[in-house]
């Protein structure tokens, strides 16, 4: 189904390459070029952050728009730019005072908050709602305009108000980032006082930017079938499961697909071998060499024969990192396998996964940080990908590793539900089985999947199938596409 030329404006605090710090990152980049891709033509504004900025080629100022800021009028200056790795114009609310900042565009340097984030992203809210009704009279006026998570909540809300405005879709990628702040907040930001209810944007003294996009957009989507139901109930919910469920006549569940020009195992140009579904082998053996050979330099045929398990995520403990880090030892002494792990994230975390790494040198290989190509070779050179995360909305990982033949465990939860069918008895006879799923949160259930994990990684005719199997499912980002075209004209 094409669109014709149905105008979208996105409106997002990040996209990848520009500016990533998780999944968010990833839809930003692949879900407008999936659109522009059947006709849609498409504007993506994004904060000028510094490393954003540095980032650009030519720019073009479209013009200057002065909105009310914390201590009064934040004059901000609207850019147009052309990026390779987007086929439509990117725009960007530029305003030095409060985006031009080194590193994470919610975080200072020691892990806090910006302490003023609650006016970066008001006033990035507002000149975005300004361009949706084409305040700089460029002459494009979107149908629909598509924001994302907290930072962009206020969007739908500055715009109900306004007579012919264009259609809202508030986006929720995770609900645990609720954009909460005070009421002194609120009123230095003069947000509308009749925002000011248990109905509007009030949340537990405070108000929540995250609650105002689910209250005042037209449609809310999140980002898998199961975690638009999970969102819905109180283990779920952060407090807004009531509110979601009195919402739920608006709200969908949307599956994301992943970027396959990006992710693609016979052409990643971050690996040292490519393989496919028709020839596994040895393309993703010679991966898993090379990521030995960076952590084990002595690494023989046993090191190759025993079981690599690997993980790549933020170190959170939505992530299960805890899970992770209980079940290592125990499996460190009943079985022979070994361990790649990436990632930053909570301290505690951090520390407790460096301290395994240095107690078993030749077994737990640990990086902190963030590496996109190593990201890559692992999902690729291991043989189970780990990710019992106890709440994920969609998650990416998983599905990247069943394209990569690299089978995962995951808990029963989310987007991880959705995208990974359990190798029980019954879908390892009928081929469907793509990985291995536990469906009680805990270490033990945990452990229990890895071992059955283990023991049919020790068949290796069965593994192949379930490989394969992993390998052939299409998570395209056309299918999602095509979801967001009829709710946009729905
Ligand atoms: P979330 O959005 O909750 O962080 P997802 O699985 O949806 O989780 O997406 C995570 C994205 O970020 C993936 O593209 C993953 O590869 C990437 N990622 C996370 N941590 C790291 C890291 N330390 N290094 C490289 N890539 C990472």
């Amino acid at each position: 189904m094409k669109c014709g030329a149905m105008k979208i404006l996105f409106v997002a605090s990040e996209a990848y390459p520009l500016v990533k710090t998780g999944g968010l990152g990833d839809v930003l980049n692949s879900l407008p070029h999936a659109l522009h891709g059947r006709g849609a033509d498409i504007r993506l504004v994004l904060p000028g952050y510094r490393d954003l900025l540095r980032q650009l080629g030519e720019v073009r100022i479209l013009g200057w728009l002065d909105v009310r800021g914390a201590e009064g009028t934040v004059g901000t200056r609207v850019l147009e730019t052309r990026h390779p790795d987007f086929d439509f114009p990117l725009w960007v609310v530029d305003c030095p005072a409060l985006y031009d900042r080194p590193g994470n565009p919610y975080l200072q340097a020691g892990g806090q908050d910006w302490p003023d984030n609650a006016e970066r992203f008001a006033v990035f809210a507002r000149v975005a709602a300004l361009l949706a009704q084409d305040a700089l009279e460029l002459g494009w006026q979107p149908a629909v305009v598509h924001t994302h998570d907290w930072q962009t909540g206020l969007v739908s809300a500055f715009l109900a108000d306004q007579p012919a405005r264009p259609k809202t879709v508030f986006t929720i990628h995770n609900l645990a980032y609720g954009g909460h702040f005070s009421h002194t907040d609120f009123v230095r930001l003069q947000l509308p006082s009749h925002w000011w209810t248990p109905e509007g944007v009030e949340f537990h003294g405070g108000f929540s930017m995250l609650k105002a996009g689910i209250v005042y957009a037209d449609a809310v989507t999140t980002v898998s079938p199961t975690y638009a139901a999970e969102i819905c109930t109180p283990a779920f919910g952060h407090g807004l499961d009531g509110l979601l469920l009195s919402r739920q006549h608006k709200l969908h569940g949307i599956l994301n697909g992943i970027d396959t020009r990006l992710w693609n195992p016979s052409t990643d140009a971050n690996l040292p071998a490519h393989y496919s579904a028709g020839r596994v082998q040895p393309g993703k053996r010679r991966n898993k060499q090379a990521l030995l050979d960076r952590f084990l330099p002595q690494a023989g045929e046993a090191a190759m024969r025993a079981p690599l398990l690997g993980l790549v995520g933020r170190l959170v403990e939505q992530k299960g990192i805890d899970w992770v880090l209980a079940a290592i030892p125990v499996l460190l002494a009943e079985s022979d396998a070994r361990f790649v792990l990436l990632g930053s994230g909570q301290p505690v975390y951090e520390q407790k996964l460096a301290r395994l790494a240095r107690q078993f040198p030749d077994r737990v290989f640990v990086v902190i940080g963030y590496d996109e190509a190593l990201a890559h070779q692992i999902e690729a050179g291991v043989d189970v990908f780990l990710m019992p995360s106890r709440f994920e909305p969609c998650g990416l990982n998983q599905m990247y590793s069943l394209r990569y033949g690299t089978p995962p465990v995951v808990f029963k939860t989310g987007g991880l539900a959705d995208t990974v069918v359990d190798a029980d008895a019954e879908a390892l006879a009928e081929g469907s089985a793509t990985g291995f799923v536990f469906d009680v949160p805990g270490v033990a259930a945990f452990l229990e999947a890895i071992r059955r994990a283990l023991d049919l990684y020790r068949q290796p005719a069965a593994w192949r199938r379930l490989q394969q199997a992993g390998m052939r499912q299409s998570f395209d980002w056309a299918d999602s596409a095509a979801h967001y075209l009829d709710l946009y004209s729905s």
